[in-house]
């Protein structure tokens, strides 16, 4: 069975790279140089490429819509993802709750056009995030979801088909999942 029809999707802060942790709650990093890539991730990402996920980063940026970040800064922060990892695209939300948009997790539309534009079976994929936004766009979507979990102090997500402590202790169960095989 081709696993093409598969997605992992991820999380970027706290999954991909180090959130800024502040009382208790994740930031993103704010500079370039600021962007730390987790130990593991790229080892993580190789074996799930190999395979035959599609891996793509979806992720909340507020900032943006909030006037605390520039657009051009996140670009060159994915820009320099996509060189150094095995990633096959970066999804942003550039807006806040009050643009009511449908991309901006929990909403599940990163996910949902991702996959209609890709075939994808979000049945057959994963999404891997470390806060209740991304459990409940992954449950929302169909996905399977992952939890890493920081303990953060805000509210808990509903409960994750998996808890880990970093990607790469996720990567052995994505690959046992058994396969659907419905593209969509
Ligand atoms: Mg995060
Ligand atoms: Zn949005």
């Amino acid at each position: 069975m081709p696993q093409n029809h598969r997605a992992v999707f991820l999380d970027r802060d706290g999954v991909i790279n180090r959130a800024t942790v502040r009382d208790g709650r994740p930031y993103p990093p704010e500079h370039i140089a600021e962007l730390e890539i987790l130990p593991g991730v790229p080892g993580a990402l190789a074996r799930l490429r190999a395979a035959g996920f599609r891996l793509i980063v979806v992720t909340n940026q507020p900032d943006v819509a909030r006037g605390t970040q520039r657009r051009e800064v996140i670009d060159a922060m994915h820009a320099h993802l996509m060189a150094v990892l095995p990633l096959d695209e970066i999804r942003v939300c550039p807006h806040d709750d009050a643009d009511q948009c449908g991309c901006r997790k929990p909403r599940p539309g990163l996910l949902e056009d991702a996959a209609s534009e890709a075939g994808l079976c979000l049945a057959d994929s994963v999404m891997v995030g470390d806060r209740w936004r991304d459990i409940e766009a992954g449950r929302l979507a169909g996905c399977r979801t992952v939890l890493v979990d920081y303990g953060y102090a805000e509210q808990a997500p509903a409960p994750p088909d998996l808890v880990v402590r970093s990607l790469a202790e996720a990567v052995d169960w994505i690959l046992q999942l058994p396969v659907t095989g419905h593209p969509r």
